[in-house]
């Protein structure tokens, strides 16, 4: 079939067509209802019908691939690659979910998951999900208070952590952080489950909190534990986000919905059919690692490629061997990551035989057209820029090779995927933009299977953040886009406050409150800059409190520590300038955009708001001095 003729089914006939697609999974029950749109913006999908994501992951495979490999975790870190079979994977999974119930955990219960990218990550995960615990996977990379702020929106009744992760042979103790997070939460759990990978032999441990995974996973070696047969629309997981607000949102998702998407994505998107592997260089802590490291490629009965590691040790053609070495059919990366191996030898490009590869897909970020041809050249195969968000789960703008591979357009992530409604609105009228002219991406409801259902304990933060800017009906992406003749759509940049470093989403908020925990600043402004690797970095202006009479070096840097401390070093600013003023409007609102211009030597803008123009001079006067840290 043709995509067009796919995606207009899923437009006109969006019942019938997620009927069919529900027939790739397994239900214990089928659904009464295909689609529930009674109470907008909320739509449920596949009412009535009951699953389990671990069931379609795991045991729906054991009959026919038992002995195939199903994941395979490899640390160029450590130097331990874990290869592991349907067979075991069923095995590793009914252990940890027997522990787990061993200390009470049960359905509707949350469980908080801070791993680096392990095999017991993936374990955690999928046990959590055959008793139908909600898992909320914190990224290793997040300091103690991001941690905190996580554990006490999610309040779970258990901590999965481990002692430490490595990067570039350097070990990465989490434990501390962990201790830390835990007396800075209202809600710490009663115990802390450690994955004890030995690598920080002086871990302090907690007695009593905390339990040892080896040991309690010897003593639940071999009990199986029985699935917990769920209602479609209840809750599976949570990720959480960054907004424009300090406080990150929890975007919940359900069982059914995001199986079906997750088992039709995977086929039809990524072109992986069982049997096949599949390499995403996420982190499993990011949504692309929830759903291609882990359910995508599992649901799919395809075997998942995990990797702890730099892409650039031993050496940068660490991952095109993996390709070689698996038979990697389809691989998954970022923008960020192809421009750190870009800056490599190519030949490292060719050093493999790469003839089982056929495609790379690379999302997270805008793909910039010398990476994208770069790959193309040295790869000889299609890379597919696909857009999504965490809140998407999966890919909302991509082209389909495993249906039908349109023509690529270097620049465009392509076209809509099956079941999103996409327009592009002016900002102000709500009025759809003709082509070619910049607007706000928007999605008409019902938001296909997959998407988030709601935000957290929080239907109204759901209905504030997405479906109230233009009118209760349509779902705000916060993106710029535009759209061609052809109708492949190009993604523009936010148009809210957050941030977009080396495919991670930071809300500036975040930023500027970690900041202001220094006791010498008295405001800061963070604004997202230009940088030819990453994207985008934070970029820091502050004003110091009158009676601070640091070294303005000094309080710089400690304005990036606090960052790291609280956020973790993927936030750290670049740069920071002190300054005497910041500029505001009139009603006291921070200008960032003016900011951000100045510094990339554009034009400010509209100024007519501006309160003191003395507070623009101000930061030219800082830009030509240049930062303070
Ligand atoms: P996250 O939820 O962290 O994945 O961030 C989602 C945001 O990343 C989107 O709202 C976009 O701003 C950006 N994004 C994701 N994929 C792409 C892409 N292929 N091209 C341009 N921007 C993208």
């Amino acid at each position: 079939m043709e995509y067009e003729d796919f995606y207009r089914r899923s437009i006109d006939e969006p019942e019938l067509f997620w009927l069919e697609q529900a027939q790739r999974i397994h239900w214990k029950t089928p659904p009464r209802v295909i689609l529930d749109q009674s109470t907008p913006p909320f739509r449920r999908w596949f009412v009535g019908g009951t699953t389990n994501l671990c069931y379609n992951a795991v045991d729906r495979h054991l009959a026919e691939r038992a002995e195939q490999l199903a994941l395979v975790a490899f640390s160029t870190e450590t130097g331990v690659t874990r290869e592991v079979s349907y067979r075991e994977l069923y095995g590793e999974v009914n252990t940890f979910a027997a522990v787990l119930v061993s200390l009470g955990v049960g359905k509707g219960d949350r469980v908080v998951i801070y791993l680096p990218n392990i095999a017991e990550a993936v374990f955690a995960m999928l046990a959590c999900a055959r008793i139908g615990a909600i898992h909320s996977v914190v990224f290793g990379g997040f300091a103690a208070h991001n941690l905190a702020l996580r554990i006490d929106d999610a309040k779970p009744v258990l901590l999965i952590a481990t002692d430490a992760g490595m990067r570039g042979g350097k070990v990465l103790p989490y434990k501390p952080l962990v201790d830390a997070a835990l007396s800075e939460s209202s809600y710490p759990p009663r115990h802390v489950l450690m994955v004890d990978r030995g690598l920080d032999a002086s871990m302090a441990r907690s007695e009593g909190r905390d339990l040892d995974y080896a040991e309690l996973r010897a003593r639940h070696a071999g009990i199986e534990v029985p699935v917990t047969w769920l209602e479609s629309n209840e809750p599976s997981y949570l990720l959480y986000t960054s907004g424009t607000t300090g406080k990150p949102k929890g975007i919940q998702r359900d069982v059914g919905g995001y199986a079906v998407a997750m088992a039709m994505s995977t086929r039809m998107i990524f072109d992986i059919a069982p049997g096949q592997v599949m390499f995403s260089t996420s982190d499993v802590g990011w949504a692309v690692g929830h759903s291609y490291n882990v359910y995508g490629p599992l649901i799919g009965g395809a075997t998942s490629l995990l990797y702890e590691g730099l892409p650039t040790r031993p050496d940068p053609g660490i991952w095109w061997q993996l390709c070689q070495r698996y038979g990697v059919h389809t691989m998954f990366s970022s923008p960020t990551a192809m421009r750190v191996l870009k800056k490599q030898d190519t030949s490292w490009l060719s050093a493999s035989d790469l003839s089982s590869l056929k495609w790379l897909f690379l999302a997270g970020e805008p793909l910039d057209e010398p990476t994208a041809h770069w790959l193309t050249d040295g790869l000889g195969v299609p890379v597919i820029d696909n857009y999504w968000q965490t809140e998407t789960g999966w890919p909302a703008i991509t082209l389909m090779p495993g249906l039908d591979l349109k023509p690529l357009k270097f620049g465009s992530p392509g076209l809509p995927s099956p079941g999103y409604r996409m327009k592009i609105i002016d900002e102000h009228s709500g009025i759809e933009q003709p082509s070619h002219q910049k607007g706000v991406l928007v999605f008409e409801p019902p938001l296909p299977p997959g998407c988030l259902t709601t935000v957290w304990r929080d239907d109204a933060r759901y209905v504030s953040s997405y479906f109230s800017h233009f009118n209760e009906l349509l779902y705000s992406s916060l993106d710029w886009a535009i759209r061609d003749d052809d109708g492949y759509i190009t993604i523009l940049g936010r148009t809210d406050d957050v941030i977009n470093v080396a495919g991670h989403r930071l809300g500036t908020r975040e930023i500027e409150e970690s900041i202001a925990t220094h006791n010498a600043v008295a405001e800061a402004a963070v604004v997202g800059v230009y940088d030819a690797l990453k994207g985008q970095v934070p970029v820091v202006f502050a004003t110091l409190k009158q009676d601070a009479a640091e070294d303005h070096r000094v309080v710089a840097q400690a304005m990036q520590q606090c960052v790291i401390d609280r956020l973790g070093a993927i936030a750290k600013p670049a740069q920071v300038y002190i300054v005497n003023a910041l500029p505001k409007t009139r009603s006291g609102k921070l200008l960032r955009r003016s900011l951000q211009a100045l510094i990339q030597q554009a034009d400010p803008g509209d100024l007519s708001t501006l309160d003191d123009p003395g507070a623009l001079d101000e930061v030219r006067r800082a830009l030509e001095r240049g930062p303070d840290q």
